[in-house]
């Protein structure tokens, strides 16, 4: 899912490109993809845009005296950039915001259906549909301790649950936490004051960073080229087996439903190996404890 490094650079290029201009027309493509039935499309249409914004992972378009327009891509929903008149690509197109300048699409790879839109007719509209979660790059080093301690929760959960953060998800958690040098599973409750130092500060930086490369990706290119969970500069996400960029140890993984957790066990854990429910299952008593058993 697109978290805050790609939906910031999502939103540069798109206030780039179509900033002060008039949405001519907004094309559903799929009905499935627009959630709400009021207000009514054509209310959008005319409008100028007059910003574009972040909420969480989701992209909010301000339409001048009309509708704020909320995209939430999901898993596995991109935004492209296409010159006017240009034919959006085929059955992944679900719909296409047609400005002056070219048209910004919604597409959504895969069967399955997830990706919305929803117009909505004012502030406090917008408001309702924000799960809560504070920015990070805005939050004091107090305001940062007092969220992630609200509650009694796993790191990885903690930093991942968007009533708590905003826009941070799957990959950059696992990020954040290697360089933290914290274990995903560790609780939020145990954490001590160096430790809550620690991941703030990598909270900042890794989203920084990678919102910064990103940027140059994109300024290059025109438009994000590949939005993408997976990237070859990260130091763990992804990266299951291959060496740990700062000690060269082999990156773990624990398997969830739906998702994976990827870490490194000598920087983050002291060596210790998370039991990882699928495996240690299937391997009972052979599964290694230690690193240094592997
Ligand atoms: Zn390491």
């Amino acid at each position: 899912m697109p978290e805050l490094p790609d939906i910031s650079v999502y939103i540069d290029s798109l206030q780039a490109r179509a900033l002060g201009q008039t949405l001519k027309r907004l094309r559903v493509l799929n009905p499935f993809v627009l959630r709400t039935a009021l207000p009514p499309l054509a209310s959008a249409e005319g409008r100028v845009l007059a910003g574009v914004e972040r909420l969480g992972k989701r992209v909010v378009l301000v339409l001048e005296q009309g509708p704020l327009v909320l995209i939430h891509l999901m898993i596995a929903g991109r935004l492209h950039w296409l010159a006017p008149l240009a034919k959006p690509p085929g059955r992944q197109a679900l719909a296409a915001f047609d400005f002056e300048a070219g048209s910004l699409v919604l597409t959504e790879a895969g069967t399955q259906r997830r990706a919305s839109i929803h117009l909505l007719a004012d502030r406090a509209a917008l408001a309702a549909m924000d799960p809560g979660g504070i920015d990070v790059l805005a939050c004091d080093a107090d305001a940062f301790a007092q969220r992630l301690r609200s509650a009694n929760h796993t790191l990885k959960r903690a930093l991942t649950d968007p009533a708590l953060f905003s826009g941070i998800g799957n990959a950059y958690s696992d990020e954040i936490l290697h360089r933290a040098r914290l274990s995903p599973v560790g609780l939020t409750r145990s954490l001590d004051d160096e430790g809550m130092r620690r991941l703030h500060d990598a909270c900042r930086a890794v989203l920084t960073e990678w919102t910064a490369a990103l940027r140059d990706e994109a300024r290059a290119s025109g438009w994000p080229p590949k939005v993408t969970a997976f990237r070859p500069g990260m130091a763990v996400h992804g990266r299951f087996g291959q060496p740990c960029p700062d000690c060269g140890a082999p990156v773990q993984r624990i398997v969830h439903s739906s998702s994976e957790t990827h870490y490194c066990a000598r920087c983050q854990t002291g060596g210790r190996l998370l039991a990882d429910r699928a495996l240690s299952r299937l391997l009972k008593a052979d599964w290694p404890r230690h690193i240094d058993e592997l």
